[in-house]
């Protein structure tokens, strides 16, 4: 049993982009445990951009990283010392701590997880809390239907990949995904299935919608915010839906960034934008992940990873995360 391991801390807080300097790798013992705790050995973390709201010192739904601390997150690990009676040693877990290689915590704040058919790292990605964003986005803010025109931004992402399939799964004919590379752009039609995929680096997001939506979007799944939600609203069809998943375009913004300039479109297309957080929608948890799994068994449902070896790299990954270097879900392998 180690007596000690490392975790990575919040020791200041980051105006626009992170460095390195915003954070320390520290070396702790490991307390003995407590009856009812056990100790994890984590083996996969997770980096995801709403961490980057929780290193601001603001009020928002989930509270911000304490300075000093270390941070935490989404982790798949395996049990080496148990004091539980309902976990044991030898289990393959998820949790919160992540962002350290060991985590000691109450048995009741792990999760076993069944890794007989996905990797556990598919519990950080596609049947974990991405997955059930994208479910929950467009089941019950979007109500995708049958035969609907969707757009999915950020669409080689962790969330965007798994939106873009899913809402064909629910009956959508043409799904449309806007990335930011060549590379994505092949992988999300070719590989995903996607109809129609477009770089934004190129013309302006409206001008390609044009293009690739003619008769005009039924639903807009958005990941971006700024030029991607202005160029969504200018291509809806009348009573079109707008999940705001979130706005990555924006989280490093120094200044607060204008809105979409076409608002007005909202009354005269009659359209509906609704932002929505996922653990609101934890109650669709059960029901996503027989879904997705009878998904993937199928071959409905596919993902893909990015992976970052060493905790001494997980800073590295969490900024490579918000410059667009993964394709599908960004992960640190312990
Ligand atoms: P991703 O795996 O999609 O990774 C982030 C991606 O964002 C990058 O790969 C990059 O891809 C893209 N990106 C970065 N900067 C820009 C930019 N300026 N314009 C357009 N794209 C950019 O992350 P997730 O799937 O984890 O998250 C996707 C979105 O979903 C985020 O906005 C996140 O905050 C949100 N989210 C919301 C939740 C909720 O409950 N509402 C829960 C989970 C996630 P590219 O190369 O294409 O630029």
């Amino acid at each position: 049993m180690p007596e000690t391991t490392r975790q990575i801390r919040l020791v200041s807080r980051p105006k626009g982009w992170p460095t390195h300097e915003n954070f320390e790798l520290a070396e702790v013992e490991i307390p003995p445990l407590q009856p009812g705790q056990v100790l994890v050995r984590n083996t996969v973390m997770s980096v995801d951009p709403y961490m980057r709201g929780r290193m601001n010192d603001t009020k928002s739904y989930i509270p911000p990283f304490a300075l000093g601390e270390p941070l935490d997150g989404g982790a798949v690990g395996e049990v080496v010392a148990s004091e539980s009676d309902t976990v044991a040693v030898g289990d393959t877990v998820v949790h919160q701590l992540g962002w350290r290689e060991h985590a000691v915590l109450d048995a009741r704040h792990v999760r076993r997880i069944d890794v007989s058919e996905v990797p556990a790292s598919a519990y950080l990605g596609v049947l974990g809390m991405p997955g059930i964003t994208a479910y929950a986005g467009l089941v019950r803010i979007a109500e995708v239907q049958k035969g609907d025109t969707v757009f999915v931004s950020g669409a080689a992402g962790a969330v965007g990949s798994l939106a873009g399939q899913i809402a064909r799964n629910l009956g959508a004919e043409r799904v449309i995904g806007s990335a930011g590379t060549p590379e994505k752009i092949s992988y999300v039609v070719d590989e995903l299935g996607f109809d129609a995929a477009f770089d934004y680096h190129g013309e302006s997001v409206a001008r390609q919608l044009r293009k690739h939506a003619p008769d005009g979007l039924d639903v807009y799944f958005d990941n971006v915010g700024g030029d991607h939600l202005e160029g969504a609203i200018a291509n809806m069809k009348d009573f079109g839906r707008i999940a705001l998943c979130g706005a990555i375009g924006q989280y490093n913004a120094t200044e607060p960034a204008p809105g979409p300039r076409n608002m007005w479109l909202l009354v005269t297309r009659r359209l509906r934008l609704q932002g929505f957080i996922v653990t609101d929608h934890n109650d669709l948890a059960k029901e996503y992940l027989s879904t997705a799994s009878a998904w993937i068994r199928e071959g409905r449902l596919k993902f893909r990873e990015t992976y970052v070896d060493g905790l001494d790299h997980a800073v590295d990954a969490f900024l490579d995360l918000h410059r667009g270097a993964n394709i599908g879900k960004m992960l640190v392998r312990l």
